[in-house]
């Protein structure tokens, strides 16, 4: 038996066998096969190669004329490498010899060979490198993704482990039997860690997986942020209660009641975050205000693919029908950062270096089709409800005059009145980046309301990577002193705001918003019976005494410190 250390990302516990995945760009299975299922792997392979040649043919005919020779030659060595009759025979011979599954091998196989290029210390071969890596992404992705999506499957209900997954990663394992995350590499804030807790899904990052046998048996203590390895069997069982416990918990969670009151009477408006209908299906709507914040590019993560305009009317149509006339803020595909779609053909679309650099509204406006059918979408839907738009990762005034200049063309370009859709639907902006902090009262104007995305705000504000292990973000002065402005300008400009990143479902720090004058937030489901605890022990007046000093505070600790004890004061009263 022996213990890793971790950090908490989504809570809970479970208990089963590891199942390993390796991340290149996406998952890499890592499977042990029988012998009567060779023919079968090393036929898929085949194809792969097949289909990779193919790709890359057509990609030298349609590069002809618009690059040199010299240049289209590489295209020619990559051929070459691919077809390489040695690599091929070492992957079949790997294959019968180890029983491992053909990705897994070709993965492993190509990146021994990329390490001996690296190593030569020779330049022309390091250059190399970048070529075989190249080979070995396209030939994966056909072996891994042969028609659509395929996924690592999972034989029995496992832990997943890996260096860092990514959101639709998640998505698609929790299709199957996944039983709790491991990662080396993964933070707080990160779209995985949302979806994670959405999903109750219990992970833990920050392990030092190198230390966990592919054939151990796990306890994921996230709760208290272990991994426990070969447990004995009287803590399994104590365990195995203890996983009980929580999966009950999950199913009878419930908060009855409409108004969330501070306990000296003030109102905190709380609406909550979604990205799937399975989600919005949980709500108790009785006791929310709407949904704050719908993250629509996660249909995507689920498809593989961007819904149509029909598949996306139809889904908004359905939230929107159920929350029974309540507000739904449908947020524009967000694409970027951690959330770059690896399995879309996202190559034929444009503006790869803002994508990889912001995403948000720049990429979508970089590709208006795709705004365009979403606009539409929301435009049709919106004779079933409350309607609202946001705008993400919005940075300059000019993204939002373009944004709301498209929209009007499409409204104008649809038939409303026979289609009974609204023609007042408010557009808001995600205020998430440092350069809309400083363009925020022009921002204001233009919109009809904020909403403050901390989680965004923390990486452009700070600086701090979003994937690493940063809640501690939550308590950093600068975050509080830049909400305090938009919470200023919303006033005088007279437009809703509201703290829809992770910051508000911490109850720590939400006890510093609240005293900064923030009364309306959107939080995840899995977080709203604390929150609604929370403040129903509030005294409002106590904690809004805190704006001052909250607001001149200049170190993170020393902020963290002042919040936790006033957590500590209300929790015990
Ligand atoms: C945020 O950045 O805080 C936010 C709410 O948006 P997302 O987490 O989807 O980027
Ligand atoms: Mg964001």
């Amino acid at each position: 038996m022996k213990k890793l250390k971790g950090h908490k990302i989504s809570p809970g516990v479970s208990i089963g066998p590891v199942y390993y995945v390796e991340r290149t760009n996406y998952l890499v299975p890592r499977t042990y096969i029988k012998n009567d299922e060779i023919p079968l792997e090393i036929l898929k392979f085949r194809k792969a190669i097949g289909k990779a040649i193919t790709e890359l043919t057509e990609l030298k005919s349609l590069l002809k004329g618009k690059l040199r020779d010299d240049q289209l030659q590489l295209i020619d060595s990559q051929l070459v490498a691919m077809a390489d009759e040695e690599m091929i025979k070492e992957v079949f011979r790997r294959i019968r010899k180890s029983k491992k599954n053909i990705a897994w091998v070709y993965h492993e196989i190509m990146t021994e060979y990329e390490n001996m290029l690296k190593n030569t210390g020779s330049l022309y071969q390091s250059e190399r490198v970048i070529d075989i890596n190249d080979i070995k992404r396209r030939v994966l992705h056909h072996l891994i993704f042969n028609e659509k999506y395929n996924l690592p499957k999972i034989q029995t209900p496992s832990i997943v482990i890996c260096e860092r997954m990514s959101p639709s990663d998640l998505i698609h394992l929790h299709d199957q039997d996944i039983l709790g995350v491991i990662t080396r590499y993964g933070g707080f804030d990160s779209h995985t860690g949302i979806l994670a807790r959405a999903l109750n899904i219990p992970y833990i990052s920050g392990v030092d997986i190198d230390k966990i046998n592919e054939n151990s048996n796990v306890i994921l203590d996230a709760d208290n942020e272990q991994v426990i390895i070969d447990p004995d069997p009287i803590l399994e069982h104590e365990y195995q209660e203890r996983r009980k416990k929580f999966i009950t918990k999950i199913k009878y969670f419930r908060v009855e009641g409409e108004e969330h009151k501070t306990k000296d009477g003030k109102q905190i408006d709380i609406y909550v975050n979604a990205g799937f209908f399975e989600e919005v299906k949980l709500i108790n709507i009785s006791s929310v205000k709407g949904i704050g914040l719908f993250r629509t590019e996660y249909i995507c993560f689920e498809k593989n693919a961007i819904p149509d305009e029909d598949e996306q009317f139809e889904l908004y149509t359905k939230v929107l029908l159920h929350m029974k006339g309540k507000p739904v803020a449908f947020r524009v595909f967000d694409f970027g950062r951690d959330k770059i779609l690896d399995i879309l053909d996202i190559t034929a679309l444009k503006g790869m270096e803002v994508l990889e650099d912001v995403g948000g509204v720049r990429f979508m406006l970089e590709n208006p089709s795709l705004l365009v059918t979403q606009f539409r979408s929301f435009i049709r839907a919106s004779k079933n409800g409350e309607i609202r738009i946001l705008l993400p990762l919005v940075s300059k005034v000019d993204e939002i005059d373009a944004s709301i200049k498209l929209f009007r063309k499409v409204m104008n370009e649809t038939d409303c009145k026979s289609l009974g859709c609204r023609t007042d639907i408010p557009i808001g902006a995600m205020v998430e980046t440092k350069t809309a902090i400083e363009n925020l009262e022009e921002i204001a104007k233009r919109v009809d309301f904020m909403s403050i995305g901390t989680n965004d705000l923390a990486v452009y504000l700070l600086g701090k990577g979003r994937d690493e292990y940063m809640i501690k973000n939550h308590y950093h002065p600068e975050m509080f002193r830049a909400i305090k402005k938009v919470v200023e300008v919303g006033k005088t400009h007279k437009k809703p705001v509201y703290v829809c990143g992770e910051m508000a479902a911490d109850p720590i720090s939400l006890i510093g918003l609240i005293a900064i004058g923030i009364d309306s937030i959107s939080i995840n489901l899995s977080a709203f019976k604390t929150v609604v605890d929370l403040i129903s022990r509030i005294s409002f007046k106590e904690v809004r005494k805190m704006e001052k000093l909250i607001l001149s505070e200049t170190n993170i600790l020393s902020l963290y410190k002042i919040l936790k004890a006033k957590y500590d004061e209300i929790m015990s009263n």
